[in-house]
């Protein structure tokens, strides 16, 4: 995965600046607060690992976390910085200023149910709102919900979901943040967005649709409110999500084994809006013989056998 989400950022980057969303890619990182010496140590432990791969978080102590985020409790004790990735405060904009600029380029969105696809001929056929659509190459990339149609076709990979929550809370006397932060030794992230700052909760063990429990998120909203200035909850029930997984949490992308035209991409976890456009490339570069960014093999459906 290192060179592949190594390539992300700039992707994104050069897709928002074509979509003149630039303002929507935000600079300045994300930090891990620890509120004990055992989260430092945790910390500490955590940036060893990355260390292989060029990753290195600056240490603050509470006077140069302050002097980042000054409206942390003295709850947070410092943090790990990482500064160079990126943040967006409203991924469904910037998705929809992706969506405008391959459309201005001569994209067309159609509506339909994906299972009516079949094969048809020497490619393949959809049935979408405004009949029936016949093409010679087709992507499954439905996300959480990519296995069904897959094993319609006889694809039988071990996937699963990991469901999460998130809510948006009014800032307490206006007070923010400035970007995502990670309160390490309870496990959830708040991060500020055009909606409100956000707390996303962590993963949840659960099939794709059982129905929400409040569990996750009640269980640390109270050490949020320790920590961050959030004010009263934004809207009446939690944004319940799924993550779409595979074991080795590396996404499906490259072609359907033995079904010329069909394509997968997905199965990017945790990481699906920061892997969407180097995902789509690398595709695209399989789909049209060009050389890919990163070697395609760890991605390829038979790693699970057939
Ligand atoms: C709580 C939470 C926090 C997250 N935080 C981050 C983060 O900080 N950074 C990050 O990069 N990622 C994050 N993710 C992960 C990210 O949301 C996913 O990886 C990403 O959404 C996967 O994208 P996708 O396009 O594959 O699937 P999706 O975004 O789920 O899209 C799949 C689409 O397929 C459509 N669909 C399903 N069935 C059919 C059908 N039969 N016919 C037609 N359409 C159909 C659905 O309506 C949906 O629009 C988070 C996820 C959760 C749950």
């Amino acid at each position: 995965m290192a060179p592949f989400l190594a390539a992300a950022s700039a992707e994104h980057l050069k897709l928002a600046h074509e979509a003149g969303a630039d303002a929507l890619l935000r600079r300045g990182g994300w930090i891990k607060a620890f509120r004990s010496a055992r989260g430092e140590d945790m910390a500490n432990r955590e940036a060893e690992e990355l260390k292989p791969y060029g990753i290195a978080p600056k240490f603050l102590d509470r006077a140069a976390l302050i002097a980042l985020e000054p409206n942390l409790s003295e709850k947070a004790i410092g943090g790990a910085h990482y500064a160079d990735p990126l943040s967006t405060p409203d991924p469904e904009a910037l998705a929809q200023s992706y969506a405008a600029l391959f459309v201005n380029r001569g994209g067309r969105f159609e509506t339909g149910d994906a299972l009516s696809l079949e094969p048809a001929g020497a490619g393949w056929m959809v049935t979408t709102e405004s009949g029936r659509l016949a093409a010679s190459d087709v992507v499954i990339a439905l996300g959480p919900w990519s296995n069904e149609l897959a094993r319609r076709f006889g694809l039988r990979l071990p996937f699963f979901v990991k469901r999460g929550y998130h809510m948006h809370y009014e800032a307490k006397g206006n007070a923010g943040l400035t970007r995502p932060v990670l309160d390490l030794e309870r496990g959830y992230l708040v991060t500020p967005m055009t909606r409100g700052l956000r707390l996303t909760t962590g993963a949840e063990f659960a099939r794709r649709d059982d129905p929400p429990s409040s569990a996750q998120l009640d269980r640390v909203e109270p050490f949020a409110r320790e920590l961050f200035p959030i004010g009263a909850r934004k809207e009446p029930k939690p944004w319940l999500g799924r993550r779409p997984c595979l074991p080795d949490m590396r996404p499906v992308i490259g072609p359907f084994p033995g079904k010329p035209g069909l394509w997968l991409d997905f199965g990017h976890h945790h990481l699906g809006l920061t892997l969407g456009p180097v995902s789509g490339r690398l595709l695209a570069q399989l789909m049209t013989g060009e050389a890919p960014l990163v070697d395609p093999a760890p991605f390829r459906a038979e790693r699970f056998g057939r």
